[in-house]
């Protein structure tokens, strides 16, 4: 289930509001949250207490489906004014089937529709209070990062999904946009910042990497100036959704001056060539060992976090088994895997060569047990050495934060013993004393 957001003023008028989905969704909810704050709405911590409730859906996989139908009906049975937005909108007919009283369902990124089916439940007060705002809107994720999307939209077509249908071709942000934004969050207190958007390699494409002034000088709409700019500001910069097309190469420079962190998420899917083709991934046929090799031998720091699918229609034996040595291979630091799952309107789901559950589910235990395998290698490589850690909470055994290499919500954590006079956004040194397959056990150095 979703996060519901917490407030507790009592007497402006109040929106519950549950955010279900991916980082690109919560960027939304955070956007129209932002509006109805800055309109004098309060979040009301309860479906009870709420004048209406908004449900931010997702719409990619039939399990998020299920979560989203699930979360629409609680709301209507808890309160009974209910907006639905988000990428499960765009099923309007589905969507009433189940809760034929919704008041308004719109699809993913309609900020102002949403704001209209709030506005006709009950009106904004009198006077919008902007300085209710912090500096950099509100946010869903604890103050000390920040979620940072560069675009919408995708112009890939993998025979897997369903967003480009659902939120359409690459509509990249300005890069001054983006920085002013980078900015704003710096000095709201921000101290990493996650890029998000469905493939950040393709930052710029759609405008022609079009130039923008910034700070004296002119940036282009392209991931390497991007990268260099967040870097300049200073903060933990971290780039999810690369795809391996060859001008990824040059951001890795950067990442070994310490410009932005040295972690590359790479959702890779598979690595065999017919299986990359019949999903039709983005710069598939690029020499991705050669390169991740390259890539360690300039940063040898570098964490590279990926996705896979397994079970994907015309994946035998051997097609897995290649995988499995890819992986041995490429050694991933952080791998989640997935089963697949077909999807109304995904081409793949027509695809020939379905691959039975039970084999799905055996191939998705053997994928994990190599991977334990690799990343306790590469975490334990880690002991005795002396690493940059943020701090996310604080208690009374020690503080609990994320090396450069764990992006939060996702990867490991690090428990910083001696650390219970910290604070949350604190960036520390400690030793690694210990690590398991997934979360690293360390001393404060200072
Ligand atoms: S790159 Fe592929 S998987 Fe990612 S959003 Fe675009 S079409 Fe979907």
């Amino acid at each position: 289930m979703g996060n519901f957001v917490k407030n507790l003023n009592k007497k402006a008028p109040q929106v519950g509001f549950v955010s279900l989905g991916c980082p690109k969704a919560l960027v939304d909810s955070e956007r129209i949250l932002t509006r109805l704050r800055a309109e004098g709405y309060e979040i009301s911590p309860s479906y009870e207490g709420a004048d209406v409730v908004v449900v931010n859906t997702c719409g990619f996989i039939d399990s998020a489906r299920a979560e989203s139908f699930d979360a629409i009906s609680e709301a209507m049975a808890a309160n009974g004014k209910v907006i639905v937005t988000g990428c499960l909108g765009v099923d309007e007919a589905g969507i009433r089937e189940v809760a034929p009283k919704v008041l308004s369902v719109t699809g993913p990124q309609q900020y102002e529709q949403v704001i209209e089916a709030v506005h006709r439940v009950v009106p904004p007060m009198h006077d919008p209070h902007v300085d209710l705002l912090p500096p950099g809107g509100i946010k869903l994720t604890p103050r000390h990062y920040a979620y940072l999307k560069i675009s919408e939209g995708c112009n890939n077509r993998c025979s897997f999904c369903i967003i480009p249908q659902l939120r359409g071709d690459l509509v990249s942000r300005p890069i001054t946009d983006v920085m002013r934004e980078a900015e704003a969050l710096a000095s709201a207190g921000v101290k990493e910042l996650l890029v998000v958007s469905q493939d950040t390699s393709a930052y710029g494409l759609d405008i022609k990497y079009a130039g923008g002034l910034w700070r004296d000088c002119v940036l282009e709409t392209r991931l390497k100036d991007l990268a260099e700019g967040l870097g300049d500001l200073g903060l933990w910069t971290r780039l999810h959704y690369l795809y391996p097309y060859p001008h990824v190469d040059s951001i890795i420079p950067l990442m070994a001056e310490g410009k932005i962190l040295p972690y590359i998420d790479i959702p890779f899917q598979h690595a065999h060539p017919a299986v990359l083709k019949a999903m039709r991934r983005p710069a598939h046929q690029e020499k991705v060992l050669e390169r991740i090799r390259g890539w360690r031998e300039i940063c040898p720091d570098l964490t590279i976090r990926s996705t896979f699918i397994v079970g994907f229609p015309g994946e035998g034996e051997e097609e897995f088994e290649y995988l499995l040595d890819w992986l041995r291979e490429a050694e991933i630091d952080r791998l989640g895997a997935f089963r697949f799952e077909s999807v109304k309107g995904a081409p793949a789901s027509d695809l020939e060569g379905a691959v039975p559950q039970t084999v799905k589910d055996e191939r998705y235990e053997r994928l994990m047990e190599v991977q334990q395998t690799i990343s306790l290698k590469r975490q334990l490589a880690k002991v005795g050495r002396t690493i940059d850690v943020i701090i996310d909470e604080v208690d009374e055994e020690g503080a609990i934060g994320r090396s450069k290499g764990d992006a939060p919500e996702i990867d490991g954590s690090v428990f910083v013993a001696g650390g219970e006079a910290l604070v949350p956004g604190a960036i520390v040194k400690a030793t690694v004393t210990n690590a398991d397959a997934y979360d690293l056990w360390a001393e404060l150095a200072e």
